[in-house]
């Protein structure tokens, strides 16, 4: 049987600068990486793609894959918006041996850590301060201030659930966060 790939959660605050560690490690051949495209009910973004950052589902097209038990996990991550993890796109990338990383939420990491147990390196993502996260979401531009101040708001409780987690990854210098992310998980997938 051929091995089964690893798995590596990554969960933060909205703007602690996951999704672009996330991006970079995806590009080092050597950690033989593929991203786990959840499922969302949110509109996609203007750069956003079907398929490749999410699997955009209506409300009800999100309700139904519940209903299915098509899920492993899902969480309504901000009011009436629906996020989850296929357990198809996770078996399917499992089953061509790679390495699985997830950009998902606390909750949603912990999830996937208590149904995979050993197999997965689950790492919160810290920003310096929510005062840098706050401006980080400003300089983003893709949400509007209400938006920002709900994801604030989550940012407080979100942080609570860092010593959760098998590592902190520090993210006050991109760089470094990057370079410390792959020695993790070179340890974890070798
Ligand atoms: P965004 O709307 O900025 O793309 O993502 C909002 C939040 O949803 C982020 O914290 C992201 O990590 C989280 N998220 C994305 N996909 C999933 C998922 O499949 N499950 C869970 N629980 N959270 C997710």
């Amino acid at each position: 049987m051929p091995n089964r790939g690893k798995l590596i959660v990554f969960s933060a605050p909205s703007g602690s600068g996951k999704t672009t560690i996330v991006r970079a490690l995806l590009q080092n051949p050597e950690l033989n990486l593929a991203f786990s495209i959840s499922a969302s009910s949110r509109a996609p973004r203007s750069n956003e793609i079907h398929g490749k950052d999410y699997y955009f589902l209506s409300p009800e097209e999100f309700k139904k894959a519940i209903s299915k038990d098509e899920f492993l996990e899902w969480e309504e991550v901000y009011p009436g918006q629906y996020y989850g993890t296929l357990k198809t796109e996770v078996e399917r990338l499992r089953n061509e041996g790679k390495n699985v990383v997830f950009d998902i939420d606390v909750k949603g990491g912990m999830s996937i850590k208590k149904h995979f147990s050993d197999d997965v390196l689950a790492i919160f993502v810290q920003p310096p301060s929510v005062k840098v996260l706050a401006q980080r979401l400003i300089d983003r531009g893709t949400e509007s201030d209400e938006k920002i101040k709900l994801r604030l708001d989550k940012a407080h409780l979100e942080l609570a659930f860092a010593p959760s987690f098998d590592h902190i990854l520090i993210n006050d210098n991109l760089n470094e966060a990057i370079a410390n992310a792959q020695e993790l998980i070179l340890n974890h997938i070798l």
